[in-house]
């Protein structure tokens, strides 16, 4: 039993039945859609395929939809795709639609400019270029150039030392969750999020249109959501570790000290944690990972990552399958070596001793429980086991849909879908299905917790 997760980018190389499916048999426990690339419909009938997949399988599989926020880029250049920068040269970011050259470009997101102040910094193309403001109008900035000797069209433009005054959601971001809530999600990404009240204001955005219970991933990649996590975390239903615009935004150096302390603060907050991007890259082109990767992919199961994602290494690399497989082999081989050797894993100091799912994982621990089983109404009492990270399997009999699939997100978590086994409290055929066949069990159902002896 595999307990750290997998989380699938779902795109063109992955998105016929036939390789989604042997993704999904491989070992992909949540599928992320990404909606800066496609939209509408063409998610749609993706979302329909997994759902199809997962009851042919009868295996639970949650989906992601993942908003692209907002997210900057400046506008075209005129006659070339790109331009010469030299050190300490002027250049202009402005509102004029008129395709640039080496000394302007326009902004098209020109309510950007109003958070914007004198020094802050400005990185174009994944930190490439950096240059910092000389001043500001309502239609103008002008920075210096301080480093990088290309300018691109249509590159990402990122403010590290800005917060920005704009909706977390941006018009495309509420078209597109507008028609996603059709189609019943299980989680939602949101992109560049800044505060607790960001997540607040998609919350709201959801309730105002359906009942469904869809739940909240907070992308962190921002530096003022990392000084903020806790409230963050606390507002959203899960985290994900942005690393890719992260490391643009903050030094790339302090990526892994931040993911420390992330999955630190939502071990506390009862929240799951997702570490994302380029986790096995080389993979969009080569049919083994580097060592390094190998080493990336495992110290994320060691942390007690609930999940850890795919990319392009399975939206475009050339064999997605593999990439599934071999992400699969490594964290299996890794949260067993995690959980038989326990002794480098960052330990939660202030939960209290008379936490009840802390008393429940000591229980199993001492009793040498061979698994935990939660009769799940909801997600919370499962979710937040798991965050106490016993090492011990958590079998979480649900007793509606949804609720098995978010629960796939989290680390040594075992949903499973049946209303009979809900109803008849059916603990020991609940364990039997995950090869549970002897041991003790410690039984959740709701405020009461048993301990009892397979046989
Ligand atoms: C990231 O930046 O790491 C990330 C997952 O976001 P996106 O792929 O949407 O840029």
């Amino acid at each position: 039993m595999r307990f750290t997760k997998i989380t699938a980018s779902i795109g063109p190389k992955c998105e016929d039945k036939k390789t989604l499916k042997q993704m999904i048999a491989a070992g992909v426990n949540m599928c992320r859609l990404n909606f800066s690339h496609d939209t509408g419909d063409t998610q749609g009938k993706k979302i329909d395929l997994i759902r199809k997949i997962s009851s042919e399988l009868h295996t639970p599989v949650a989906v992601m939809i993942d908003l692209q926020g907002p997210k900057h880029r400046i506008g075209n250049f005129a006659t070339e795709d790109k331009y010469s920068l030299t050190p300490g040269q002027k250049f202009t970011f402005d509102s004029d639609p008129t395709p640039g050259d080496g000394t302007r470009v326009q902004l098209p997101d020109a309510d950007v400019m109003k958070s914007l102040h004198v020094g802050d910094r400005i990185l174009l193309n994944d930190g490439k270029i950096e240059m910092t403001v000389d001043s500001v109008s309502p239609d103008k900035i002008v920075a210096t150039v301080v480093r990088g000797n290309e300018i691109w069209s249509r590159r990402g433009f990122n403010l590290p030392d800005t917060e920005i005054d704009t909706p977390v959601l941006t018009a495309k971001d509420r078209a597109d969750l507008e028609y996603a809530i059709t189609k019943e999600p299980d989680w939602v990404a949101i992109s560049f999020v800044q505060r607790p009240e960001d997540i607040a204001e998609v919350r709201d955005f959801i309730t105002a249109r359906t009942s469904h219970p869809i739940k909240i991933i907070a992308k962190i990649e921002r530096p003022h959501a990392v000084e903020r996590i806790t409230d963050i975390a606390a507002a959203a239903d899960g985290i994900m570790i942005a690393r890719g615009d992260l490391a643009v935004e903050v030094p790339f150096d302090h990526v892994p000290a931040i993911s420390r302390h992330i999955i630190r603060e939502c071990r506390k907050m009862n929240k799951p944690v997702i570490m994302a991007t380029q986790m096995l890259g080389t993979m969009v082109n080569s049919e083994f990972p580097t060592r390094a990767e190998i080493t990336d992919v495992a110290n994320a199961a060691y942390l007690r990552a609930d999940s850890t994602m795919t990319s392009e290494e399975t939206t475009i690399g050339i064999n997605p399958v593999n990439v599934i497989e071999t992400m699969d082999k490594i964290l299996s081989y890794a949260d067993g070596d995690a959980i038989a050797n326990p002794f480098d894993w960052s330990r939660v100091e202030n939960i209290p001793e008379n936490d009840w799912s802390r008393s429940v994982a000591s229980m199993a621990y001492l009793n040498r429980a061979s698994a935990i089983v939660v009769f799940a109404r909801d997600t919370t009492a499962a979710m937040q086991i798991s965050c106490r990270k016993p090492d011990i399997p958590i079998v979480a009999v649900c007793s509606e849909r949804v609720i098995a699939n978010q629960l796939c997100l989290l680390r040594g978590v075992f949903p499973v879908y049946d209303t009979d086994l809900f109803a008849q409290r059916d603990a020991f055929n609940s364990a039997r299905k995950f090869g549970v066949t002897s041991g003790k069990l410690v039984i959740v159902d709701d405020d009461k917790i048993s301990l009892r002896t397979l046989d």
